[in-house]
């Protein structure tokens, strides 16, 4: 496994390949878990070669808190990567990618990034599009695997490369669970057990939310509201039922578009997010 902290060390590196070869990227912010290998071993499926970053995107962070707290565990991310035989791994430094002072770029993805994660953390998408926009540049990914653990992300993401006009393929993975149902997230390992398992209130939302379509949609989030209300220490931030092609609110079933449920939640000050696509 080759691991490459500047650009040109990792461009220089993927020239001496022949330009036939077929190149998966999977971004991240390490703290990898399982989530994450799975999007490397889908890429490894996939492509000829597999190229994991590791970069914590300051611009993405819209609370300097969350940045600071952000987990950073670079060692056991590397060995990680080796045991899914990843091929490269780019883990630059933030001056590789970002001038003196250099901010986010303004992206316009309408309705895509009105809602949701893009109004609870305003610049986030931009702050993500910014860098995603740059790995795009600067690896020229045949396939790009993304969680749809961060829905909205993932959706904004296949619109960039739209914008970008690219043919990058982008594929979305589905989320990957503890066996309690709890969402893989970097961010459970700030969790205690018992925050983890009050956290489980969030995917037994969703998993209700499936099995009881039929109460509509008013009914379902008048029964998430009161389930939040009921739990100790858990803040419900947002749930919102959207038309999974456009991550717009709906009010009714669409039955020609799929439906998604999208939960963001504090617990000990900790911000965790969960869908479920209905
Ligand atoms: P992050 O390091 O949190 O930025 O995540 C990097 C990528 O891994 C994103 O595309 C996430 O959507 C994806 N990811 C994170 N958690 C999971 C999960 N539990 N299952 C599948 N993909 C995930």
């Amino acid at each position: 496994m080759k691991i490459f902290k500047t650009k040109t060390e990792l461009t220089t590196y993927l020239n001496t390949f022949d330009s036939e070869k077929s190149v998966g990227f999977t971004p991240t912010m390490g703290a990898l878990h399982s989530g994450h290998l799975q999007l490397i071993e889908s890429s490894k499926r996939e492509c000829d070669i597999s190229i994991c970053s590791i970069f914590v995107n300051p611009t993405q962070f819209n609370n300097s808190g969350d940045l600071e707290k952000y987990p950073n565990t670079l060692k056991a991310d590397l060995r990680k990567l080796k045991k899914v035989n990843c091929d490269i791994v780019y883990t630059p430094f933030i001056d590789d990618l970002y001038a003196k002072g250099e901010k986010a770029k303004e992206f316009n993805f309408g309705s895509l990034a009105a809602s949701m994660e893009g109004e609870y953390r305003p610049g986030h998408f931009n702050g993500m599009a910014t860098i995603v926009e740059k790995f795009f540049n600067i690896i020229n990914p045949t396939k790009a695997f993304f969680g749809q653990k961060d829905l909205q992300q993932l959706q904004i993401v296949k619109a960039l490369v739209k914008q970008m006009q690219s043919d990058i393929e982008i594929i979305g993975i589905p989320t990957i669970r503890e066996g309690s149902g709890l969402a893989k997230s970097s961010r459970n390992s700030l969790l205690s057990a018992n925050a983890k398992t009050e956290a489980l209130l969030i995917s037994k939302c969703l998993n209700f939310c499936t099995e009881n379509k039929n109460l509509g949609i008013s009914e379902l989030q008048k029964y998430i509201k009161s389930a939040f209300e009921k739990s100790r220490n858990l803040e419900l931030e947002y749930a919102e039922f959207v038309s999974l092609n456009q991550m717009k609110e709906i009010k009714e079933w669409e039955a020609e578009n799929q439906s998604a449920v999208c939960i963001a939640a504090y617990i000990y000050g900790v911000r965790l997010i969960d869908n479920i696509i209905l």
